[in-house]
């Protein structure tokens, strides 16, 4: 059950205590795309998300997005946002997560998971190691099988935290 807990949690992306992760040794950060940096399957470019991202390069971490979307769909916000994407990732399996430690040449402690969802992100990053960060889901549009299933589960296990 610990496995669906998250370390921190944060309204949107843009709100991530960097600072605190920095001084946790996090030196990576991995995202989920849909509904966590844009809202479901709306890949359009967004200044706000682009600036911030840039910020995060700035302050020296790595990042990468990890999406159980296809390589097509998500290839133009990777070019957009200049962060390299690693497709039909099938979280929560673990290939995905050590996928993105050998990318970003950085262990699973020193990564940090984003995103919407307990039962992919936070729940697969986890058991790979990383350090969880769960974000609230950007739109209430999403896969029936996340709105339908997922989130009522979703429901359940936070009542228990
Ligand atoms: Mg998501």
């Amino acid at each position: 059950m610990s496995n669906l807990v998250p370390d921190m949690q944060a309204d949107r992306i843009q709100d991530i205590d960097l600072e605190l992760l920095w001084r946790r040794g996090i030196r990576g950060l991995v995202f989920d795309l849909d509904n966590t940096i844009t809202p479901w399957h709306q890949y359009a470019p967004n200044n706000d998300i682009a600036g911030w991202f840039e910020m995060v390069k700035q302050a020296g971490f790595k990042a990468c997005i990890l999406s159980n979307s296809g390589q097509e769909k998500v290839a133009k916000i990777s070019k957009w946002l200049d962060v390299p994407v690693l497709a039909n990732s099938k979280k929560p399996r673990l290939s995905g997560f050590l996928r993105a430690s050998e990318l970003l040449e950085l262990a699973p402690e020193q990564l940090a998971m984003i995103g919407d969802q307990i039962f992919t992100d936070v729940f697969g990053g986890n058991r790979a190691g990383l350090y969880t960060i769960l974000t609230e889901k950007i739109a209430d549009e999403e896969f029936w099988g996340t709105k339908n299933i997922s989130r009522r589960l979703e429901r359940v296990v936070k009542r228990h935290w």
